[in-house]
């Protein structure tokens, strides 16, 4: 059987001289893996051979558990090539295509998690400003987070569920409490990370975090990305690119 999906293209490699095997985000169906046979050949069925971030229609043939999908067809639409000339915006969102690919399953379908992540690259081509760049970052990874069931507790002490104040004197965060921890609990967490003020008050109460100034969104992104390691038990291997300076 044939489906027929719209697909973000998040991983490619090669897989002979001729062909690619292609992880696609599809909107419908999730995360499928596939081979795309002659995809490096001048004249393909997919325009082209198959880029990380390319975007459009495909056609695949059901896959087993055992054998992979084959792409059949790739329509791919204009997608995000104005992305090349913005190195930092072309980082951030190919963190974004690792994350996606790391924390979904395979034929686990987000389809809202998949609009946020196009609207994502719509708008990281468009802004060419590094630090609306961080802010799409940032909410994108918090959309994910919810997305897969990991939605951090941010509004509260994730330990003893007293809501957060900006006027606590001392704010932290913690991966394994998976949320905000106030100063009576922080004893009991020893990953626990201290915030300042501005990032604590961001973080709980999200709408702040779009008129952040850089330092603020540097300091947020820091903390997600170790809560990301200690979720993927390593470093994504985009995020030494995405706080380098
Ligand atoms: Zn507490």
């Amino acid at each position: 059987m044939l489906t027929k999906d719209a697909a973000i293209c998040i991983r490619a490699t090669d897989f002979s001289e001729t062909s690619q095997i292609v992880t696609f985000f599809t909107r419908a169906t999730g995360k499928i893996s596939a081979i795309a046979k002659g995809s490096k050949r001048p004249k393909s069925a997919f325009d082209g051979p198959i880029e990380v971030l390319s975007y459009g229609k495909i056609v695949f043939s059901d896959s087993t558990k055992e054998k992979l999908a084959v792409l059949t067809e790739f329509e791919q639409q204009p997608g995000f090539t104005n992305l090349a000339a913005d190195l930092f915006a072309l980082n951030c969102v190919s963190f974004a295509a690792e994350l996606v690919d790391k924390l979904t399953d395979d034929y686990d379908p987000h389809p809202e998690l998949f609009d946020s992540f196009l609207q994502f690259l719509q708008n990281a081509q468009d802004t060419q400003k590094k630090r609306s760049t961080l802010v799409l970052l940032i909410l994108f990874q918090l959309a994910l987070l919810k997305e897969v069931g990991l939605r951090p507790i941010l509004n509260a002490c994730a330990n003893c569920k007293n809501s957060f104040s900006a006027d606590w004197p001392q704010c932290y965060f913690s991966n394994s409490a998976n949320g905000l921890i106030c100063k009576d609990c922080e004893a009991s967490f020893p990953d626990k990370i201290r915030l300042t003020k501005t990032a604590a008050n961001c973080l709980a109460n999200v709408k702040l975090i779009a008129e952040s100034d850089e330092k603020t969104l540097n300091e947020i992104e820091k903390i997600l990305i170790f809560h990301f390691t200690e979720i993927l038990g390593r470093p994504p291997k985009m995020a030494k690119y995405i706080l380098k300076d």
